[in-house]
């Protein structure tokens, strides 16, 4: 039987064992590993990797315990602003959406703008519009809201800061955008990508995460990636294409690629984060430069692992 499999984050950051409760550990462990087998579920009964990384995305967007759907950050305004991405790696398909307010999933939407709109990616009011035409699910402000996340709100505004939501504000608060990538058994590939972006940004600010190339990128002939971290040097390194560029230009292995661009790239700019990927092959792997990464990877081998730190 040929290998099926999924990878999942949800954000990566500064997450140290000694600032985590055992009940806050197992509330993450229990939330990713929930992901991880809805989006298994699809894939098992021979579904493909786009609906397996939606299924899983989905998942993880419903809990308000990562950066992404309920529990997004806020903007400096005090709205909640939300990005996602979704690309197939079979088609080259992809579409995305930015600065969505009151969208229960925004992956949905993303999905629904690749499959249903002959357009990439739109944005704000517009993309609104078209989730109501194409009757996606909205929720009123109540539903996003969480008060750790106010208080992230404040405390980054007393700094005159943007942040990053896992950044330990409050030691014991952190949270993070979510991804999942995925190899379906036919050898199709897929990334989808969310979040709420960073705590207190400004002028309608957009991320790596929604941008294709930078935060989600899916190509069958190398990669699907899907990455975490500080959105802005993410964007000026195009990092998710450029793992795909290393492994189709220069026959990097996915494991080699992610870890040249995660180690020995990003940190060129001073970018802290992380990506998960997987290639047609069914092999995945996830690399990071943080104290840690909220993540998680199964397939149809036997391999099951939920981790959070640094191994
Ligand atoms: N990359 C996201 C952004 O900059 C944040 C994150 O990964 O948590 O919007």
């Amino acid at each position: 039987m040929a290998k099926f499999t999924i990878a999942i984050h949800g954000g990566a950051g500064t997450i140290l064992k000694k600032e985590i409760t055992p009940e806050q550990e197992k509330a993450y462990t229990t939330a990713l590993g929930q992901a991880l087998a809805d989006g298994f579920a699809i894939l098992e009964k021979g579904g493909t990797a786009v609906d397996a990384v939606r299924t899983a995305v989905v998942s993880l967007e419903n809990i308000d315990l990562f950066n992404a759907g309920k529990g997004s950050v806020f903007a400096n305004e005090g709205s909640q602003e939300m990005d996602a991405a979704i690309m197939d790696g079979q088609t080259l398909k992809a579409g995305a959406v930015a600065a969505v307010k009151n969208i229960r999933n925004p992956i949905e939407l993303a999905y629904t703008v690749m499959t249903q709109s002959d357009h990439v990616f739109l944005n704000g009011r517009g993309a609104e519009e078209f989730a109501r035409q194409n009757a996606i699910p909205f929720e009123p402000d109540e539903y996003f809201f969480t008060s750790l996340r106010y208080e992230q709100l404040k405390q980054a505004q007393e700094k005159g800061e943007m942040m990053l939501d896992h950044r330990p504000l409050n030691h014991d608060k952190k949270f993070g955008t979510v991804g999942a990538v995925a190899c379906d058994a036919s050898g199709n590939i897929a990334a989808a990508t969310s979040t709420g972006g960073m705590t207190n940004k400004k002028f309608g600010r957009i991320g790596d995460s929604p941008l294709i190339g930078c935060g989600t990128y899916a190509n069958n002939k190398t990669c699907a990636i899907s990455c975490t971290g500080h959105g802005e040097p993410f964007i000026r390194a195009v990092t998710a294409y450029d793992v795909s560029c290393l492994m189709e230009y220069k026959n990097l292995s996915l494991q080699d690629a992610m870890r040249f661009v995660v180690h020995d790239k990003l940190p060129q700019l001073d970018a802290e984060g992380g990506m998960i990927g997987v290639d047609a092959q069914g092999h995945a792997a996830l690399v990071f430069n943080s104290e840690g990464m909220y993540r998680g990877v199964k397939n149809n081998k036997g391999l099951h692992e939920v981790s959070i730190y640094k191994s």
